[in-house]
């Protein structure tokens, strides 16, 4: 007799109505499947939510995708319809990390299986599995790369440095940002990386006080024209600016640009994240230095493969669970590797994997 866990998986798999509401053999779940991510306004969170849904109703699953425009009640109501729904399995990529507590310890209490997707979820039992890149590496990559290109481990400077951070209440931005200061931080004590804001010292790396709420482009450009309005009044110029992610990078570009820098000239180095595609046209248009490059399909085929676990009454391979403590429980975790990619990258890296298209990027 056959009983391998892929069977299992893909009996349960059946549409609902079809697969008599059982579940696996093994204990198992239907395969109902609700997704909730953040917003559709920025790039990255499109191409996770409908690969996801494409690939798991490829399962036979049936999926359920929601967007909430940043906004955390709409998560909510949106997760707690997925439940009411039939939902038994919620992929959740959180706007707040700290506020879906409640709904999910209800949906948990009702067997719902809950996966924290790409963010985790702060302060309850009520998250199963999470599923990631490895955040701390992020920021380790963009701290590196601004070590690497200025010199400072040969003792260069000093240089005129801008950090800034990501949304305080995304679990991630802290990471992403220690990731960084771990790198920086000696720099900035020896006065090799001097902050002319101010807004950060080698003594204090409050990160939130200089995180931009929502991760917008907008916001993040006001912020970079306040700081150079107000602190480069005498002709100097800033030379690297840490930025988390692609979309603040953005924004940061954009100040720069009506500050009238210059692409080759005195523009700063720039670090992003994620290779949104009006950032790596940037990249080549020698506006932002690199990203760091997070494939969503890689996330999106490790999710499915937790959720065929999930289906099949087995439990999900998790390759790191030490790392994820949301303050009740230390969350059993997937972290994949994110990558630098540079100009040079775009075409091999970029285009050559599929992740973009020439024409998306103007090549
Ligand atoms: C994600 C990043 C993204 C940011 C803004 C973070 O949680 O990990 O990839 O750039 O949110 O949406």
């Amino acid at each position: 007799v056959v009983t391998g866990g892929l069977l299992a998986s893909l009996a349960a798999c059946a549409p609902a109505g079809t697969s008599g509401g059982t579940g696996g053999d093994a204990g198992g779940t239907d395969c109902n499947v609700g997704i909730a991510m953040p917003t559709r306004s920025l790039e990255r969170w499109i191409n996770d939510g409908e690969g996801l849904k494409t690939k798991l109703e490829g399962d036979g699953c049936t999926v359920d995708l929601q967007y909430a425009d940043n906004k955390t009640d709409q998560q909510i109501s949106q997760i707690q319809n997925q439940v009411a729904g039939g939902a038994k399995i919620l992929v959740v990529a959180a706007i707040d990390g700290e506020t879906l507590g409640p709904v999910l310890e209800d949906a948990t209490s009702q067997g719902v299986t809950v996966i924290a997707y790409d963010r985790l979820i702060n302060g309850t039992e009520a998250v199963d599995y999470y599923a990631t890149f490895d955040n701390y590496k992020v920021g380790t990559l963009q701290g590196q790369f601004i070590e690497d290109q200025l010199g400072l481990a040969d003792g260069a400077g000093p240089f005129n440095f801008e950090p800034f951070a990501g949304s305080p209440d995304d679990n991630n931005a802290g990471f992403f940002f220690q990731g960084a200061w771990d790198v920086l931080q000696p720099y900035v004590e020896s006065g090799q990386l001097v902050i002319p804001s101010g807004k950060l010292s080698a003594t204090n790396d409050d990160w939130k006080s200089i995180g931009i709420l929502g991760w917008g482009s907008d916001d993040a450009q006001a912020e970079m024209d306040n700081r150079l309005q107000s602190f480069y009044t005498g002709g100097q110029k800033v030379q690297v600016v840490l930025s988390p992610n692609d979309s603040l990078a953005l924004g940061i570009e954009q100040s720069l640009l009506s500050a009238g820098y210059a692409p080759g000239a005195d523009w700063p180095i720039i670090t992003g994240q994620d290779a949104d595609k009006a950032n790596v046209q940037a990249i080549l248009a020698d506006q932002q230095s690199m990203t760091v490059w997070k494939d969503t399909r890689a996330l999106g085929d490790r999710v499915q493969s937790m959720v065929q676990s999930i289906v099949a009454g087995e439990v999900p391979e998790t390759n790191d669970d030490t790392t994820y403590d949301n303050g009740v429980k230390v969350v059993p975790s997937y972290l994949l590797d994110p990558q630098v990619v540079v100009k040079d990258d775009v075409q091999s890296v970029l285009i050559d994997s599929g992740f973009l298209k020439a024409s998306d990027v103007g090549l």
